[in-house]
């Protein structure tokens, strides 16, 4: 177990790493932060979850803070990411561990689908560091407020969904825009071929960063439950679990956007302080809902799946699937929300009558089975065999219901 001191960090950013409550560095954070002072590139597989931010963040402010400053402030740094949310999100980290540093470090936060002119304003004077999404980049350099020929510094973060999110030529404009001498650090959960195709592109001569998925030491315990109620009784439980268990803040899971605010306003009308989540929701609001479920002043989220990638809410304990997600890797993207960095969570999925086959397919695609509840006051009504137990044989085999499987609901309907 090496210690933040030890990577090589000034005390400023050792300090404001312990005030996060990073007490020691996580093993991206202990492969990346030395490679990077070294000035190497760097290729990391980190998920969401492993500190993979602070893993680029520190030794990026370790670079400002080391070199002789720029006048007036230019862009040395540029970390990519694939959405509005990540931006602000690494934004607000990269502040954090920059608070104690003698010499203040300007980070701008770039996203679209919010008025480009208060974000114009804020990059007057320059900003050293920017966050930023490619498209709205692409925006401001062609409006003359960003310059990126002073980069020094690139980070792709989350660089497969980057690669979904953004065109490609998008990025390849930006990536034409910088110097051609600079440190790359790239960071990605998975690496498809196009993936590996730009990275072969762009790194020289990376240092290689695998750290096993989890250590287990530090795997996050998410305790999950899995709760029989049928479809219909599904808002009068989660008001009834958020009313008796003392749940200080929820994230649930449903699979529209309609039902978000559906949902969303039937909980605040039983005085529940909850908020919808989704991609139709204004930028404002989205950036709203957020800030006050994690400052605390919001119970209840009640989002699509957009919330379930990237979002990282520290001390979220509990997520509820008050619909399923569509497949495992959602399901673990989703319960992933919680548990952050160590901290115990807990993942409720409601389960009905209808869902049953579809939750023992993500069961048997995680590796492992949940056991159902029944909560009185809410067991299912349903006759029971619906939910019969799982054959030992696997059940399910595909994601679409088989022959038997419907006959053997046709059976237990009567039919
Ligand atoms: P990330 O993988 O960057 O999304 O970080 C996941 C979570 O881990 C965030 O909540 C961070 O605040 C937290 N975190 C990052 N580094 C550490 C660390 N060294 N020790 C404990 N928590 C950390």
């Amino acid at each position: 177990m090496t210690t933040f001191a030890a990577l090589g960090l000034t005390p400023a950013l050792v300090r404001a790493a312990h005030e996060c409550g990073y007490a020691e560095p996580t093993p991206v954070q202990a492969a990346a932060v030395p490679a990077a002072l070294a000035g190497s590139d760097v290729l990391a597989t980190a998920q969401t979850g492993s500190g993979k931010t602070a893993a680029f963040a520190l030794p990026i402010l370790q670079r400002l803070h080391d070199d002789a400053r720029e006048a007036p402030k230019r862009t040395q740094a540029l970390v990519l990411v694939p959405t509005r949310e990540l931006a602000a999100q690494v934004g607000e980290s990269i502040r954090a561990l920059a608070r104690h540093l003698a010499e203040p470090v300007k980070v701008a936060i770039v996203f679209g689908g919010v008025s480009i002119n208060p974000q114009m304003m804020k990059l007057r004077g320059g900003a050293e560091l920017m966050v930023a999404t490619p498209g709205r980049l692409l925006d401001l350099v062609d409006q003359n407020a960003v310059r990126l020929d002073r980069v020094a510094l690139l980070v792709l973060d989350e660089a497969d969904r980057l690669l979904e999110a953004v065109f490609a030529d998008e990025l390849a404009r930006v990536l034409a825009l910088l110097p051609a001498r600079r440190q790359n650090l790239l960071f990605s959960a998975t690496f498809p071929p196009a993936l590996q195709a730009l990275a072969s592109r762009l790194l020289h001569e990376p240092v290689r960063i695998d750290v096993p998925q989890e250590p287990a030491a530090a795997r996050p315990v998410v305790e999950q439950h899995a709760v029989e109620v049928d479809a219909a009784k599904r808002t009068p439980l989660l008001r009834h679990l958020i009313q008796t268990s003392g749940w200080t803040r929820v994230l649930v899971f449903v699979a529209t956007r309609y039902a978000s605010d559906h949902l969303a306003d039937k909980l605040r009308r039983s005085g529940i302080a909850a908020a919808a989540f989704h991609a139709d929701a204004s930028q404002g609001a989205r950036t709203r809902a957020l800030a006050e479920f994690k400052a605390g002043q919001l119970q209840v989220l009640v989002a699509t799946d957009l919330a379930a990638r990237g979002i990282d809410i520290v001390q979220l304990p509990v997520v509820v699937n008050y619909d399923l997600p569509r497949s495992a890797l959602d399901h673990l993207h989703r319960i992933g929300r919680t548990a952050r960095a160590g901290a115990g969570g807990l993942a409720v999925s409601f389960i009905s009558a209808d869902s049953e086959a579809h939750f023992r397919l993500i069961e048997k695609r995680q590796g492992f089975r949940v056991a159902r509840e029944r909560i009185a006051g809410f067991e299912p009504a349903a006759p029971p065999e619906s939910f019969a137990p799982v054959p030992a044989n696997g059940g399910v085999k595909g994601k679409r219901k088989s022959k038997k499987d419907k006959l053997r609901e046709a059976a237990a309907r009567g039919g």
